[in-house]
């Protein structure tokens, strides 16, 4: 089992090799293919599982370089960790030329609009300043195809439920679902049964 063959672009496995990841973890033995296929998925893995490349891997091999709007979002649920998986995409997509924001509380609000405006494939945020720029019109959700809730088990039990339902309003309605969760409450569950398309389930 290899990055190899994957079926990713070549830029990418760069990226992923440049990085310093020789051979996938389980997860991404068995994560990155169907997401990168635009399949829904939810995958239970606590961190430490190599949960981050999954997703910013599949997200990294759909995006459209040539148009420079935000076709990703990804919601974690702390500053660090939101700034934490910025680094891990744009270090896995420096040869793709990937434009990535992280979007969080307790910066400045100007400069997130100026960085949205001048265009950014990705956005990976905390709720509240990702909803804050999504309603101020900073953040057009248009092109949006991928949303990412990651730790989203550790996201509702901060109290994030009212503000990722509110986001999801706002997204287009077909668009790709990832859910990664070290545990599966009954809100999470509810969250994939109200907004996944016959997700695949993997556990790790
Ligand atoms: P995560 O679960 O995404 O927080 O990743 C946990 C740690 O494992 C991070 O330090 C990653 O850099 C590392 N890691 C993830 N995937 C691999 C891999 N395929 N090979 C080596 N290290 C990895």
């Amino acid at each position: 089992d290899t990055f190899d063959a994957m079926g990713l672009q070549e830029n990418l496995l760069r990226g992923i090799y440049a990085y310093g990841f020789e051979r996938p973890s389980a997860i991404q033995q068995r994560g990155i293919v169907p997401f990168c296929k635009g399949l829904d998925v939810i995958q239970q893995a606590q961190s430490g599982t190599g949960k981050t490349a999954t997703f910013c891997s599949g997200i990294l091999q759909q995006l459209d370089y040539g148009l420079v709007q935000c076709q990703a979002l990804v919601l974690a649920p702390t500053r660090e960790l939101a700034q934490q998986i910025e680094k891990v995409m744009r270090a896995l997509g420096d040869y793709l030329g990937v434009k990535v924001h992280a979007c969080v509380g307790g910066t400045s609000v100007r400069e997130d609009q100026r960085i949205l405006q001048a265009g950014v494939h990705v956005v990976v945020g905390t709720p509240g300043r990702v909803f804050d720029m999504l309603r101020r019109q900073s953040l057009r959700p248009d092109c949006i195809k991928m949303f990412v809730l990651d730790e989203a088990d550790e996201m509702l039990s901060r109290g994030f439920k009212d503000q990722i339902y509110d986001i999801f309003q706002l997204l287009p309605g077909k668009i790709q679902v990832g859910v990664f969760s070290a545990t599966m409450p009954p809100e999470a569950l509810e969250i994939t049964r109200k907004f996944m398309n016959k997700p695949v389930r993997i556990l790790v």
